[in-house]
């Protein structure tokens, strides 16, 4: 099949098609390359099966000429990254709802089955979990960044919802948790190649608000094979999927683990969450996932633990710190 991601050159999207182009598919990778980046894909580089696009999601020209092309569609293209999110929060909605608006239409127009995309982001500040797909959303004000994150997030997961509930269109909807592995980069703020780096050049671990918050982090190969099995899942179609892992950890007991396993001098050093974001911002106490659903339909379950995702991590910033001398 001709395979079109869009965010192909991001971290995730690097892995998907590495993953499908082992399967035996050709993809095409659109990406505008702000947050993605062409050493993600330049292993790709020469291999017929793989084709790279700089562009954008809001370019309906080119939007329309390759979905018009391929044969199914994973939209991954998104803002992402509460730092980012933070700092750009108008291109953020831009991107994330005028470009969805954009590739789902046009997948209507040609037909083409489309895998979005979503973020655990979505529950808000429901501190009740393992959450479950029905659960509530709890949500601050609309004016602050984050939430008007969630609610972008939202809004691609109704449009794909009723794309396929008025349009018949096949529409998959994956939820994703705290997607961690090499190539992922800490410029955004993601917490995991932060704190590796930190702990590499024995730098203080920078543990925001009390550390006392918890994530659940998913290796991204796992992340792969859950996307790969919920797109070829005939009853996937319509449905929306948490995609995680329920290996719970605090922000501090991360933190401490880094140090341990880099073998750093490195300390750990608490900082105000309106230092590290803006004035009034708020994280999420707990998140963890329910994940009986895509458990039963395509039998998902982490096969790569916290600690061995921060070891393979840790030797790859290593070998490119080493590198950069
Ligand atoms: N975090 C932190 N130090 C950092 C970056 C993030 O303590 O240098 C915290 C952040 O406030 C959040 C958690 O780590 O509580 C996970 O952050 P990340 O941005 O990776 O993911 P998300 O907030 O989207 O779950």
């Amino acid at each position: 099949m001709e395979v079109l991601i869009t965010g192909g050159a991001g971290f995730i999207g690097s892995h998907l098609a590495e993953a499908l182009i082992a399967q035996g598919h050709s993809v095409i990778a659109l990406d505008n390359l702000s947050t993605g980046r062409i050493e993600n894909v330049k292993h790709l580089d020469g291999n017929s099966s793989f084709q790279l696009v700089i562009g954008s999601i809001l370019d309906e020209f080119l939007v329309d000429k390759l979905v018009e092309r391929c044969d199914i569609i994973y939209h991954l293209a998104a803002a992402v990254g509460v730092k980012l999110i933070v700092e750009h929060p108008l291109e953020s909605m831009t991107t994330n709802i005028k470009g969805s608006e954009i590739v789902f239409s046009m997948a209507h127009r040609y037909r083409k089955k489309v895998l979005v995309t979503s973020s655990s982001e979505i529950y808000g500040k429901n501190t009740q979990g393992p959450l479950k797909e029905d659960d509530d959303r709890i949500l601050g004000s609309p004016l602050k960044s984050r939430w008007s994150y969630s609610t972008s997030k939202a809004v691609d997961e109704i449009l794909a919802y009723i794309y396929w509930k008025e349009m018949n269109l096949p529409t998959v909807i994956v939820r994703l948790f705290n997607v961690v592995g090499p190539r992922q980069t800490g410029a955004y703020g993601m917490v995991v190649p932060r704190f590796v780096e930190q702990a590499l050049k024995n730098e203080p671990l920078t543990v925001y608000g009390s550390g006392e918050q918890s994530r659940c982090f998913l290796y991204v190969s796992d992340a792969v094979k859950g996307l790969i099995q919920l797109m070829e899942h005939p009853q996937a179609v319509g449905g929306v999927f948490n995609l995680g892992s329920q290996e719970e950890i605090s922000i501090k007991d991360l933190a401490r683990k880094v140090i341990e396993i880099v073998g750093s001098n490195s300390e750990i050093k608490y900082v105000p969450y309106e230092e590290a974001y803006e004035e009034g911002f708020e994280d999420m106490e707990r998140r963890i996932p329910d994940i009986s659903r895509v458990r039963s339909l395509i039998g998902f379950q982490p096969t790569v633990n916290l600690e061995e995702v921060i070891k393979i991590m840790v030797e790859e910033k290593r070998k490119e710190l080493f590198e950069q001398g």
